[in-house]
């Protein structure tokens, strides 16, 4: 069956044959507590046949989300610690988040944000709390980035997005503005000529970080969408998250960094999963993702290489996880290469 519309409740996910009628009363707890909406591009991606579909299990919820482990947290990267007022995260010097909407076009299962996004979110920031957050953009000449997200920036409509370009283009001190969006994947009919004016008008250099986990997603529309966007001067990045049951294997890693390239999307950051509430069913270990990492040197091109990140729990921002190839051994340095064999590296002089 294909969707008009989302489906953003637990019968009309049974209606499309997403959830068999035993897990229904699970699922219905789960809506209770987070948020649900699956794109009818997604939901035309996802395999009926598939008990373990990768589409599937990042969009239709599982009873699994009910249980909560000793360790996650409401806020797992400490947005909150790092809001100096509503709207605004100013964790790094130079750069700050502007979450000017918590709502989204689907609602991934392992959302680092899912106490924040959703109808029961934090909404769309006011006209005073955006007044206050370009006033503190304004105010600290430091920032030199503006990170809109949120929520997905992109489900704004043209005319709000311009409004929101055209305040950050009175500061002069701001020179980059970046969209992290699912949208060119999960909607991609929505990337058309008006949004992709408003993304640029600011007149500032925009780039569009792009949110997909499985190359399933690159679909022929999704790389269309990609294709206007940088046809028109937008520079696209990636992110994804490393997500059990979902791109944990070699294979499917190398061909979903292959195809970011084969769009004109550089791989950027490969996410390890978040410490958010209902997700250790998602989570693998870092030694485990170290290793599949690993797996991509080598067999895939440098163009093709994420940079694998940890938010470190907190609020306490990135670290770089691996691998490393090179440790320290007597004053000089073992290099290991891709194919596991070791080799020595002088020291200086
Ligand atoms: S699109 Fe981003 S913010 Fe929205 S549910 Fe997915 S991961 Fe969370």
């Amino acid at each position: 069956m294909n969707a008009l519309r989302p489906l953003r409740t637990p019968a009309e996910l049974a209606e499309a044959g997403f959830v068999a009628p035993e897990r229904l009363a699970g699922i219905e707890a789960v809506a209770e507590r987070y948020a649900i909406a699956i794109s009818p591009a997604m939901a035309a991606l996802i395999d009926h046949n598939d008990p373990n579909d990768p589409i599937a299990r990042q969009f239709v919820p599982d009873a699994a989300e009910l249980t909560t482990t000793p360790e996650e947290r409401d806020d797992p990267i400490g947005d909150l610690a790092h809001s100096p007022v509503e709207g605004i995260v100013h964790r790094y010097p130079d750069r700050v988040l502007l979450k000017a909407v918590h709502v989204c076009p689907v609602y991934c299962r392992f959302c680092f944000r899912r106490e924040m996004v959703g109808p029961q979110g934090l909404g769309t920031l006011s006209a005073p709390a955006m007044d206050k957050a370009f006033a503190y953009i304004a105010a600290h000449p430091e920032i030199w980035e503006v990170i809109l997200t949120g929520g997905d920036p992109l489900v704004l409509s043209p005319r709000r997005l311009t409004e929101i370009m055209q305040r950050l283009a009175a500061i002069d001190h701001v020179k980059i503005v970046r969209f992290h969006t699912r949208v060119p994947v999960v909607e991609p009919e929505r990337v058309d000529q008006d949004l992709i004016a408003a993304l640029k008008a600011s007149g500032k250099t925009a780039y569009v970080a792009l949110h997909a986990n499985h190359p399933r997603e690159l679909t022929p529309e999704a790389r269309a969408a990609c294709a206007r966007l940088v046809d028109l001067g937008i520079v696209m990045i990636s992110q994804s998250v490393l997500l059990k049951g979902v791109n944990d294997d070699p294979d499917t890693l190398a061909t979903l960094m292959r195809a970011f390239v084969e769009t004109r999307v550089k791989p950027y950051y490969l996410h390890h999963p978040d410490l958010a509430p209902g997700t250790s069913h998602f989570r693998l270990s870092i030694e485990e993702g170290r290793t599949l990492v690993a797996s991509l040197r080598g067999r895939i091109s440098g163009l093709c290489q994420p940079t694998y990140i940890l938010d470190i729990p907190g609020g306490h921002g990135k670290a770089v996880i691996g691998p490393d190839a090179i440790r320290e051994n007597g004053g000089c340095h073992t290099v290991s290469d891709f194919r596991g064999g070791e080799h020595t590296y002088p020291p200086a002089g």
